[in-house]
């Protein structure tokens, strides 16, 4: 099982947090809190509960200690969070001796957060040094950064190895609510991707193919679909490296008995440009010197006719460029058919996720993953080393 802040018997004693905190900042201010915000309930438990708590996070990828990536904004936007004081020290990195110093003076019940644990190359490599200098910290190790628990990093993994350990609330939310996708959806069970990339989300794909009725691909995803097809697809973004698995999941689908949507018509324009000029075609005849950028009218139309009556949802990834306008319609046509339906709800990744908070329709869906790559690993049914090395 994997433990959770109600089996850690944390009162009076030191916690080693790992958050994720790897937000968006920009002259000196974060931007997008989310992450920050998402990691409350289980820093408010500890404190409340009389722990005392070091909490660390990367940011970024920084090559080793870089001003632009120190984690001084974070610490002033968390203590307005909190109404309380954040301890924090600019300094090299984890585990360097003025560091060490000021995690020893820390007073009881304060919270202090470390400086980016990505400043010191150990982090990345999983040192064993560098996970027991950071174990030294605390007694006990939260680890409530979903986020980063595909990666098998010192402050993921090997710390948990060495503290008596538990999953904080945010991470224990995500466990149960993907978990709840891969085991036991309740039908019909109905999933969006989009996006960039087919070679991302094969996995997903081939893992969830035997629990769900119904698959809608949209976004640059779709194309390598039609052209596998054999639609004329235009200049629109393609794996032709991919085609045969696109074809062998057209076919795997139909076996299984899903339903594939694919967008029958596309928004087009010779380049992504705002306010480029745009045409409708549909999406297996778009015309050589065109991209297809966006899901058309009546791709729309007819996805939010059949995403009716599902009972579970999960979307990743965006159905057009919704980054430049107007490809955004489609992608916040179906972020309201999707925030309206009476279903469970859940979307991940980071680029939907965006595209969700920008409808301002977050709060109609039922959970928002906060970890994009690590969702999207947790759905292919890979196990994930930052929770694996929790499990008792
Ligand atoms: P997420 O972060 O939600 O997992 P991805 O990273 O897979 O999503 O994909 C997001 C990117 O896909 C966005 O930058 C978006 O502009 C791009 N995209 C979506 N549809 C298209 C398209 N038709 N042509 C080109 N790029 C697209
Ligand atoms: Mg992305």
């Amino acid at each position: 099982m994997i433990p959770t802040l109600q089996d850690l018997p944390f009162e009076n004693k030191r916690v080693l947090v790992r958050v994720d905190f790897n937000v968006p900042v920009k002259g000196g201010v974060v931007g997008d809190d989310t992450r920050i915000r998402a990691a409350l309930p289980t820093l408010r438990e500890l404190l409340d509960g009389g722990a005392t708590v070091v909490c660390m996070s990367h940011l970024g990828r920084p090559k080793g200690p870089q001003d632009d990536a120190r984690m001084g904004p974070v610490a002033d936007r968390l203590s307005e969070l909190l109404g309380r004081e954040v301890r924090y020290l600019a300094c090299d990195g984890p585990g360097s001796r003025e560091q060490q110093a000021f995690v020893g003076e820390a007073p009881d019940n304060s919270i202090t957060l470390l400086e980016n644990t990505r400043f010191d190359a150990r982090e990345k490599k999983n040192d064993p040094e560098l996970a027991a200098v950071l174990a030294g910290y605390a007694e006990l190790y939260v680890n409530d950064a979903f986020g980063a628990a595909h990666r098998a990093h010192a402050s993921t993994e090997g710390v948990a190895r060495l503290l008596e350990s538990a999953a904080g609330r945010l991470m224990e939310r995500e466990l149960e609510v993907l978990g709840r996708l891969v085991e036991s959806p309740e039908r019909p069970f109905k999933v969006i991707l989009g996006g960039a990339k087919v070679s991302d989300k094969i996995g997903v794909i081939e893992n969830l193919l035997g629990s769900i009725d119904e698959l809608f691909v949209g976004g640059a995803m779709a194309y390598t679909f039609f052209k596998a097809r054999g639609g004329e697809i235009g200049d629109s973004l393609v794996e032709d490296e991919k085609l045969d698995v696109a074809r062998e999941l057209i076919a795997r689908a139909e076996e299984a008995g899903v339903e594939l949507h694919l967008p029958s018509d596309s928004v087009c324009a010779a380049e992504v440009e705002a306010g480029a000029e745009t045409s409708v075609h549909p999406s297996d005849r778009i015309p050589a010197g065109l991209k297809g950028l966006d899901a058309g009218p009546d791709a729309i139309a007819s996805w939010k006719e059949a995403l009716q009556g599902a009972k579970t949802v999960f979307w990743n990834g965006p159905l057009g460029v919704f980054e430049v306008e107007p490809f955004d319609e489609g992608t916040r046509a179906i972020a309201k058919a999707v925030a309206e339906l009476d279903a469970f709800t859940v979307v991940g990744g980071g680029d939907s996720v965006a595209a969700i908070n920008a409808t301002g329709l977050d709060d109609r869906i039922d959970h928002i993953s906060t970890g994009g790559g690590a969702s999207l690993e947790f759905l292919e049914g890979s196990e994930l080393p930052g929770v694996e090395a929790l499990r008792r």
